[in-house]
């Protein structure tokens, strides 16, 4: 039986609570705080990015920096909003190195990540989204249990062994970090590759039919509706 929305939510709560004083790697000692995924629970789509930054781990929101002023900038051009969507990370914690005061972003590493994996298939279980986009490698990476190249696999569709449908692309960041010069093509290409995403997640909630991502997922609960989690990533 699929658990019932209220259920999901208390779910999405109680991972959450958990999350905040979660110590099973070393990030979490060093970090500020956990930076939780945000958004509906009833959500059609999952943004996935790699872990949060600087201002993410200072305001414990995902993506309020500069990647999530140029995502919201995409959104916009798709006609989207924030508020519909679920936005989280691979891993909840900010990893960072000190050059003198700044705490330059360094990324996750395997432990890390496979450490962090049963958080973000615990917001997968509630909130059950009809897609997921993978932002960058990492994301893919914790996703789909296996290491993706971003680069020729960007603008496809994977699916996971539970059905759920993977959009992999590149991260706000690896934008804002690319050439000045082509800066306005590149994003013109990450759009077109999040405008399927969105396409996909409007067409699976204007739709009253069971995506066969849901249908797979429902023949994989147990009986109290726990679906069965997906292999950690790089097993
Ligand atoms: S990064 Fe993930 S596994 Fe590591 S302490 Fe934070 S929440 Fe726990």
């Amino acid at each position: 039986m699929t658990p019932r929305r209220g259920t999901r939510v208390a779910l999405l709560a109680d991972l959450r609570e958990a999350a905040s004083s979660c110590r099973e790697c070393p990030l979490g000692a060093r970090a500020t705080q956990t930076v939780w995924g945000e958004g509906p629970v009833n959500s059609p789509l999952m943004l996935v990015g790699e872990q949060p930054g600087d201002r993410e781990d200072l305001a414990g929101r995902p993506f309020v920096g500069p990647a999530g002023t140029l995502l919201d900038r995409a959104l916009e051009r798709l006609g989207w909003t924030r508020e519909r969507l679920y936005v989280t990370n691979a891993v909840k914690h900010f990893k960072y190195e000190l050059r003198g005061k700044r705490r330059m972003h360094k990324s996750p590493g395997q432990l890390e990540l496979l450490a962090c994996h049963h958080w973000l298939e615990g917001e997968i279980e509630a909130v059950r989204p009809q897609a997921a986009v993978a932002l960058g490698s990492t994301a893919a990476r914790a996703l789909m249990g296996r290491p993706v190249k971003v680069l020729s696999e960007r603008g496809r569709w994977l699916v996971r062994e539970d059905g759920l449908r993977v959009l992999v692309t590149l991260h706000p960041s690896a934008l804002l970090r690319g050439d000045p010069a082509s800066r306005e093509r590149d994003f013109e290409a990450w759009l077109a590759d999040l405008e399927q995403a969105t396409a996909a997640a409007s067409s699976a909630e204007a739709s009253p039919a069971p995506t066969k991502a849901a249908a797979r997922s429902r023949s994989r609960s147990g009986p109290d509706g726990a679906r069965s989690p997906k292999p950690p990533p790089g097993t």
